[in-house]
């Protein structure tokens, strides 16, 4: 982030309250990045805003303080009724919905408002306890969840002041988009709430969403190659398929590979590869849709923690997490949607470190690499592998 230095904007030369600024500065954002100082000029006007902005751009702080300052500047009125959502933030994994609350929280460490969070495939009753006991100042959830408890009439949203949309293409690609428009569909019309709407790629899908929720959005966005190439040394190692695994293994082995995330395409690639790996005594956790909520984050933990080297994941769970010291990301398999390269790699290299990614690619999928190619405009050099690791 501190690469783009030639637009550095002091958040102190925003116009946001104390409380931010000082829960910003504790957590140590001195500058904008790209996408906060290109969105939070029209969102703190009151604007709509359409963000091009992957995970690990800052965008969630974009959102967040742009949501937080709306809901301090229109203080509710004296008579809430309980369920009533004040700001929705809609996301398409739990993992992400969690991520954006923690976020949510450090943010808005000063400022007294309650968050709530709904998310699919954890304790309903504990969930709608909470929701129950307290007002809802900002909700944060993923679509099925978040319908379910609108119409059993747990959550109500025609008071509704800030809905953001993040990650629109996933949920696209995840098919969530009935249930988001249901949802919108219950939220005051888009001239009288403030809307933002963020995702990696404005395909003409996501550009016509927008059309439909918007209202005149003012449009951002930051240039995908610099994202991507800034910070992370990418490598490409032809291998024939069936060295790949020893490949890995024999990375996993190399000094200074401390916490290295692996992706593959397909659900059951990703099972095969972490228990070959847990055969071979490494030790490593799994990230995929298949495994249970609670499991994943504690897997997660663990892989902060350091307590597991390897994370083996699908594209759809390594998505929109944050860990700031992976070292190593390794493509697996290239992915079918260059997109999901600059995804991938971006899980290394954030928060100022620098990141190294190692893509495999072999005679079944090579021929994916001219269109990555072509999304990050520039070339990628392919090698052999050093000898010893192939042995
Ligand atoms: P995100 O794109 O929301 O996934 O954020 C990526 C990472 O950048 C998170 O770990 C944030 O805590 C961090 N971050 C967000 N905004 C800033 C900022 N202005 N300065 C430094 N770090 C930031």
């Amino acid at each position: 982030m501190s690469s783009q230095a030639e637009k550095k904007l002091p958040f102190n030369q925003l116009p946001l309250s104390p409380q931010i600024q000082r829960a910003l500065a504790d957590l140590k954002f001195e500058y904008c990045s790209p996408i906060q100082a290109r969105s939070l000029p029209y969102s703190l006007a009151g604007h709509d805003v359409l963000g091009k902005a992957q995970t690990g751009t800052g965008k969630t702080a974009a959102f967040l303080i742009a949501v937080f300052e709306d809901l301090l500047k229109n203080p509710p009125p004296e008579e809430r009724y309980a369920g009533e959502a004040r700001a929705l933030v809609i996301a398409p994994t739990r993992e992400l919905v969690v991520q954006i609350a923690k976020d949510a929280a450090e943010i808005g460490k000063y400022l007294d408002f309650e968050v709530h969070t709904v998310v699919g495939g954890m304790d309903f009753n504990k969930q709608l306890k909470k929701l129950q006991s307290s007002h809802i100042d900002l909700l944060v959830a993923t679509p099925g969840r978040m319908l379910d408890f609108c119409e059993r009439g747990v959550i109500f949203l025609d008071q509704l002041e800030v809905l953001v949309i993040d990650e629109a293409d996933r949920m696209l690609d995840m098919g969530f988009i009935p249930q988001v428009k249901r949802i919108v569909r219950m939220a005051p019309k888009k001239t009288h709430r403030q809307t933002l709407l963020f995702s990696a790629t404005f395909s003409e899908d996501v550009l016509r969403l927008s059309e439909q929720w918007m209202f005149e959005p003012a449009s951002v966005e930051i240039e995908p190659e610099r994202v991507a190439t800034e910070s992370v040394k990418q490598t490409i190692y032809m291998v024939a398929g069936d060295e790949k695994f020893r490949l890995l293994g024999n990375l996993l082995e190399e000094p200074g590979v401390e916490s290295l995330m692996v992706f593959a395409n397909r659900r059951d690639q990703c099972r095969d590869l972490h228990e070959q790996l847990r055969r071979k005594g490494f030790k490593v956790g799994l990230l995929s849709g298949e495994i249970p909520q609670g499991k994943r984050l504690r897997t997660l933990d663990d892989f902060k923690n350091g307590k597991l080297q390897a994370l083996v994941a699908t594209d759809v769970a390594g998505r929109g997490i944050h860990i700031d010291d992976v070292t190593h990301v390794v493509n697996f398999t290239l992915p079918e949607e260059p997109e999901d390269y600059v995804h991938r790699i971006g899980r290394t290299g954030r928060a100022g470190n620098s990141g190294i990614s190692i893509s495999f690619a072999c005679e079944d999928d090579a021929f994916r690499l001219p269109a990555i190619e072509e999304l990050l405009g520039s070339k990628l050099k392919c090698e052999i592998p050093p000898e010893h690791l192939l042995r």
